[in-house]
């Protein structure tokens, strides 16, 4: 059940008040039903009393005898009676003989009861009768029914504190209970422990409370674990970085200090010494290039300037120029003869940086005899361009992590000529910038093949082409 603390508490309050004051009606209501049935006992003491008085008026001058002629009906109903004329003349007291107004009421109205009675006609007492005990019939009735309104009173008092009680310890359950859950779970983060969930089911307001707490919580320790994996790989990246600076350094050092020594008998020995200084040095200046630019990718700060570009003219000219440097190293690059002359927004520098880490990457993890295939396609108003490697595949535990920072895959990979494990992370950079994406499919000792899109736009307006 989906009920606000709101409602709860103004149910709470209204039964609060409500409930007592039902069982209060509802006892009075069978106290009344058990009332005796004695309505007429009332009156039946007024006629007895009026009787009595009519029949023995006789006796009035002489009040003990009259007294004695009335007592058992004194007796009868335990009272007194006074006789009263209009002018208030006392004619006869019966509490001069017997003892009077021991009636144990705290309601005097109930003790005494004024009638009329007429002797003769022209002559009117008022005739008061007084209650000696409120335990004889029929002021027992009076009795009766300030027990039932006590009763009445008393049921009410009481389930108004049982209701208290219950709606207390409800509240207590459902707000106070939580709250201290809530106290002791910020004391656990406090403490750094993070992995302290509240348990509450209920969809209320302190429900909604406590599961905002509990996403907060997971936030907080997703940041920290992000926050911690972050500054491991700051660790791992100066680690490597200072290692991938090193290799190449301390080997250029090596020849350098050759060279110096005199160790160099010959011109030929000279020259391929010298080589390999200059092949090291920009080993060097590649990964210090990679760096430089990753650090960019990292603040966002990589400038990309796009512009309206014809693919086929800029994919044949960056294809033709790979092509002719490739010859040189014998690796064979493929494209196809003819690319659609759509448009495209690109910056013409960093898509040249996608295509070149690419195609380095097929060259770098190639087999023996390297041929790299560039496809360029269209696809729901997309160009679609893959680069197609038959080289030594990857290994599919390495996939899904090739596109992150620092992630060099197949550690059986040579280390002399190794990347930086920063080209693929920079590709994606750059892909993404031009809202487009990239993926690779590999088979190992197969080939990869990786797949980015480009959007395509309308020429002339630059409006992107409908998928
Ligand atoms: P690196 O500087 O190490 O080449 P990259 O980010 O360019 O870094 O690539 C990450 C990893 O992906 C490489 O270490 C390599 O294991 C794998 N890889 C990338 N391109 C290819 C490819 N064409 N064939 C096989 N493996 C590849």
């Amino acid at each position: 059940m989906k009920s606000s603390l709101k409602k709860r508490l103004v149910l709470a309050f209204l039964s609060t008040i409500i409930v007592p004051i039902l069982v209060a009606i509802l006892t009075l209501y069978l106290g009344a039903n058990q009332l005796p049935n004695e309505d007429d006992q009332l009156d039946q003491l007024f006629t007895d009393v009026k009787k009595e008085i009519r029949m023995k008026e006789d006796e009035l001058p002489n009040s003990d005898v009259f007294y004695k002629e009335i007592k058992p009906l004194l007796d009868r109903y335990d009272m007194n009676v006074t006789i009263h004329t209009k002018e208030n003349e006392i004619i006869f007291d019966s509490r001069n003989y017997r003892e009077a107004d021991d009636v144990n009421s705290f309601l005097p109205n109930f003790k005494t009861f004024t009638i009329q009675v007429q002797p003769e006609d022209n002559i009117i007492w008022d005739v008061t009768i007084h209650a000696n005990s409120s335990q004889s019939e029929p002021f027992k009735r009076m009795t009766f029914i300030i027990r039932v309104l006590l009763l009445g009173i008393g049921m009410g008092f009481l389930t108004l504190i049982l209701m208290i009680v219950i709606w207390t310890m409800y509240i207590s359950r459902t707000v106070l209970t939580p709250l201290k859950h809530i106290y002791q779970a910020t004391e656990e983060m406090r403490e750094g422990n993070l992995d302290y969930p509240i348990k509450y089911k209920k969809r209320d307001e302190i429900g909604r409370f406590i599961q905002g707490f509990n996403v907060m919580r997971q936030h907080v320790k997703d940041s920290f674990k992000k926050q911690k994996q972050y500054e491991d790989s700051r660790k791992e990246l100066i680690a490597s970085i200072s290692h991938d600076l090193r290799t190449p350094l301390s080997s250029i050092k090596g020849y350098v200090e050759g060279l110096r020594d005199g160790i160099v008998q010959n011109e030929e020995m000279k020259q391929r010494y010298l080589q390999v200084i200059h092949d090291k040095t920009a080993h060097l200046d590649h990964l210090i290039e990679d760096l430089f630019e990753f650090s960019k990718t990292e603040v966002n700060q990589l400038p990309i300037e796009k512009e309206v570009v014809n693919a086929s003219n800029y994919f044949e000219k960056l294809l033709t120029k790979h092509q002719f440097e490739l010859r040189k190293q014998e690796v064979e690059l493929t494209y196809p003869a003819e690319i659609e002359p759509v448009t495209i927004l690109i910056d013409p520098m960093r898509m040249e940086q996608v295509m070149s880490n690419l195609i380095i990457n097929a060259v770098r993890y190639g087999s023996d005899r390297i041929e790299i295939d560039v496809q360029i396609d269209q696809l729901k108003g997309h160009l679609v361009v893959s680069v197609i490697d038959n080289g030594q595949g990857i290994e599919p535990e390495d996939i899904p992590y090739i596109f992150t920072s620092f992630y060099r895959g197949e550690k059986s990979r040579p280390t002399k000529d190794g990347g930086s494990g920063l080209g693929l992370s920079i590709v994606k950079y750059i892909v993404k910038a031009h809202e487009g994406d990239i993926h690779v499919e590999s088979e190992k000792e197969k080939g990869s093949t990786f797949v980015f899109t480009l959007p395509l736009y309308v020429k002339g307006n630059l409006s992107k082409i409908d998928e």
